[in-house]
């Protein structure tokens, strides 16, 4: 494995505690011990204590990420998620996903507030871009390419196109790593990561199961 790959479980709005805890007791164990591989789960809010404790106990190497961080430093500001309070179970935080552009009404600007309040807490940004046009706020160094229609379709983008608009992203931006997403699993995972400018994946639905998981670790 040269440099990173990194594989982030994007739980979406799924799982409660009981649930989450039984996918890291599964999934933590199998987890190959490498340092250039990076596996993130991304569970709902409630669950990030938990599980964070849970991986912690068993030193696990999973590391723990916010679906969503707020905007704005701690405050008034109800219903949001300060980096400065998250950063105590989080070491990384998805931005910018087409899933909250498209519900909630998420703008480049509002992502770009959100990658400065995740840099201002020593949270890892992870912008979540649609297509090749999309802002990559400065500071960010790791962006995960999702065409909208890939996403929970059954039929992700090429790897060849997604190398390409992997290095479209890393000429724009320099020194970035770009990672793929959009209807990955474990049958077609080592044809993304075996591209050179690929360094993994942002997995929705083939996250939620923890052997399928496990078997997309094993693919690597
Ligand atoms: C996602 O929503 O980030 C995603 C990649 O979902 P899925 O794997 O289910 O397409």
């Amino acid at each position: 494995m040269a440099g990173n790959t990194w594989i982030i479980a994007n739980w979406k709005s799924n799982k409660n505690i009981a649930e989450a805890l039984d996918w890291v007791s599964k999934v933590g164990p199998q987890i190959p011990k490498n340092e250039n591989l990076k596996v993130v789960v991304c569970p709902t809010f409630t669950c990030l204590e938990e599980v964070k404790k849970a991986i912690t106990v068993s030193n696990f190497p999973l590391m723990v990420g916010s679906q969503d961080l707020s905007p704005y430093s701690e405050g008034s500001y109800t219903g949001e998620e300060a980096g400065r309070i998250l950063k105590d179970v989080i070491e990384l935080s998805l931005l910018g996903h087409s899933e909250r552009r498209k519900n909630f009404g998420e703008t480049d600007e509002m992502v770009s507030n959100k990658v400065k309040q995740a840099l201002d807490n020593n949270i890892i940004p992870l912008v979540c871009v649609q297509d090749e046009n999309v802002s990559v706020p400065e500071g960010c160094k790791l962006v995960a390419y999702e065409p909208v229609w890939a996403i929970g379709s059954g039929t992700p983008d090429t790897p060849e196109n997604d190398q390409q608009i992997a290095q479209v992203l890393k000429s724009k931006y320099g020194d970035i790593e770009v990672l793929c997403g959009g209807s990955v699993n474990s049958g077609n995972i080592k044809s993304f990561v075996s591209q050179p400018d690929i360094s993994g994946a942002l997995i929705g639905g083939a996250s939620l199961n923890a052997d399928e998981f496990i078997k997309i670790l094993k693919e690597l």
